[in-house]
């Protein structure tokens, strides 16, 4: 069976794309490789070129049959989001309606769609389940959210089918060390202070030290991005056999602040790794952690790589297999 993904040369799509071809599932992926690394893909058909580009959506329908498609291409910096709103929108809402409008005249009718818990904005209560309010706080969460809720229409006018997976923090490598996180520049807590770890910065800077929490700092909920990717298998295998759209939170359930982070690192580590307290990052809340059982109990999806320990060795394995991965100056 052929699938789509899109955004298959990124950290989460390129995992995604190993584990559905383990499956069984014949892969092509569409990537603009503005984020993205080919090299992060082994025979595998590489379409390079962007969402936005109808005409090139068309003919990637009309040369395959997909049974599906999922979809990892997005921006995903809160920040960015908040400075560049047309950006977000552009990429984010407009070329994923240009992808749903493809699909349906293509007559491809599934859709696992990478969502966020920025759509639930600053939460009401812990933990967040799938019926807490949407209320995103920046043009990210919205875009998302946007998404969700075209995706509602198009289901109930057009029969597209979704599930919608909204992530908390995902984080960590594959095991093998094969695949990895790259972003650049970097953003995220775990690879920027396994950095520091590494000495390939002087520290790590923690953003926020007077939040509500026991010692201050902000509070997450880590998912390992192997057991992200099998709940994107397990959605997909239930999309292709019920024809059921859904939405889940994908999260272990477990929230650790960004201080218990930094210890965690260090004794995986077992290297020094420098803290400097900074200012807030704006739009950061306090606390998000995930109720996922709707995707255990619906799915039976089960995290294997749960610990912070564990997610922490493998994205330390991939930092110090490849400590070429510097961001240019
Ligand atoms: N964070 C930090 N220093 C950094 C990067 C992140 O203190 O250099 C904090 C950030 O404020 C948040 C947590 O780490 O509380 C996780 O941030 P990340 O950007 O990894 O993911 P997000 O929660 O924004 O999706």
């Amino acid at each position: 069976m052929q699938i789509l993904i899109i955004g298959g040369a990124g950290y989460i799509g390129s995992h995604m794309v190993q584990l559905a071809r383990r499956a069984g599932f014949a892969v092509v992926v569409l990537d603009d490789l503005s984020s993205g690394h080919a090299d992060a893909l082994h025979n595998v058909e590489l379409v390079v070129g962007s969402l936005a580009d109808r005409a090139l959506l068309d003919d990637l329908f009309t040369r395959y049959r997909f049974a599906a498609v999922m979809h990892f291409a997005s921006f995903i910096q809160v920040g960015e989001s908040v400075k560049e709103p047309s950006k977000y929108y552009a990429n984010n809402l407009s070329a994923t309606l240009n992808l749903l409008d493809a699909m349906r005249k293509a007559d491809v009718a599934s859709l696992i769609f990478s969502s966020t818990a920025a759509v639930y904005g600053n939460p009401d209560y812990h933990p967040i389940d799938e019926a807490h309010p949407k209320q995103p706080i920046n043009p990210y969460g919205r875009s998302k959210w946007m998404v969700e809720q075209i995706l509602e229409d198009y289901d109930r006018a057009y029969g597209l089918k979704s599930i919608c997976l909204r992530y908390f923090n995902a984080a960590g490598a594959d095991p093998t060390g094969s695949l990895g996180e790259r972003h650049l520049p970097e953003t995220h807590l775990i690879p920027l202070v396994l950095q520091a770890a590494a000495g390939r910065s002087s520290h790590i800077a923690v953003f926020g030290t007077d939040f509500d929490t026991p010692d201050g700092t902000c509070i997450r909920d880590y998912i390992h991005v192997v057991d992200l990717c099998d709940a994107h298998l397990l959605a997909l295998q239930h999309l292709l056999a019920t024809r059921q759209s859904a939405r889940y939170n994908l999260g272990n359930g477990e929230g650790y602040s960004v201080q218990q982070v930094i210890d965690t690192a260090r004794q995986v580590t077992g290297r020094e790794i420098r803290v400097r307290n900074e200012a807030r990052r704006a739009g950061d809340p306090a606390r998000l952690v995930a109720n996922a059982h709707r995707v255990r109990h619906e799915l039976g999806w089960k995290p294997c790589r749960a610990a912070l320990a564990t997610i922490i060795a493998d994205a330390w394995q991939w930092e110090r297999k490849y400590p070429w991965i510097v961001a240019p100056a």
